[in-house]
């Protein structure tokens, strides 16, 4: 890819998205709201690139209180809703259970049989500061569990801020196949729940990830502006991408952590 690395024009964070019936009825108004938030976005007049598709408020393995068929299915919907709203690309961001991106990922991929339409899909992981997304995966496992999928991306957002994102996006660059987003937060947020991280402090480490040649698509999540976006915007102006790895044709498999199969190691017990 010889093109620049993008810059979300703001990359939000929506962690509820049990809003799915209002959300069907703003949709017919090419309107998409948050009502937790009281905020209403024109899909064609908000500053935003993709559509993001949040959390929800249950996880498979952490929350309970729902199951996997059931939340395909609220997948299914609410990608059905946007993409009949406007949405030309569906983010599944902020993801803590891989659980529920299976279940998100299989609900676009009926919707795209039915319609007969390819819709381009980023799946972007959460990793907490224990170094791992709560329900526990790593993120090279995250990755080994949803790298067959054609994925226009795959990365991080949320949660700590770009400094402890180092070592997992570092990860992520030696393995994935397509290309790496990241849109941390600015900073963790302190006691008062304030963001601390500058428009200058946030874009010189997102700069050091972009040097460094992991990043295709920069951005911000949780306490950042418009303001931090068009510093990091300026910050990658120009800078090379990251090239996608070609397919290391290994033999990954993954529970919480990467497990990899090599020759001459002893059979894996399993599960
Ligand atoms: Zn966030």
């Amino acid at each position: 890819m010889s093109r620049p690395i993008r810059s979300a024009a703001r990359a939000l964070c929506w962690p509820n998205i049990s809003w799915r019936t209002s959300l069907r009825a703003e949709l017919r108004g090419r309107k998409i709201g948050t009502p937790g938030r009281r905020r209403v976005f024109d899909l064609r007049k908000a500053p935003l690139g993709p559509r993001l598709y949040g959390t929800t408020t249950k996880a498979i393995t952490v929350t309970g209180g729902i199951t996997f068929r059931q939340l395909e299915e609220n997948y299914y919907e609410q990608a059905k809703a946007l993409i009949d709203g406007g949405a030309d690309i569906l983010v599944l961001e902020t993801c803590q259970d891989t659980r529920n991106v299976k279940a998100g990922l299989l609900g676009i991929q009926r919707l795209m049989r039915e319609s007969g339409r390819k819709i381009p899909v980023m799946v972007s992981g959460t990793i907490e500061p224990m170094g791992t997304m709560l329900a526990g995966q790593t993120a090279d496992a995250f990755w080994s569990s949803i790298s067959h999928v054609d994925l226009l991306s795959v990365g991080l957002n949320c949660a700590t801020g770009p400094e402890f994102m180092t070592d997992h996006i570092r990860t992520l660059s030696d393995m994935v196949t397509t290309r790496i987003s990241c849109y941390p937060n600015a900073g963790l947020p302190n006691e008062d729940g304030k963001y601390l991280e500058t428009p200058q402090s946030l874009a010189e480490q997102l700069d050091r990830f972009a040097n460094h040649g992991w990043l295709n698509l920069v951005g911000g999540c949780c306490g950042t502006t418009a303001e931090h976006i068009k510093v990091i915007a300026q910050m990658v102006e120009g800078k090379r991408p990251r090239a996608p790895k070609a397919s290391a044709h290994r033999a990954y498999y993954s529970g919480i952590e990467l497990v990899e199969a090599e020759d001459g190691k002893p059979a894996a017990d399993c599960g």
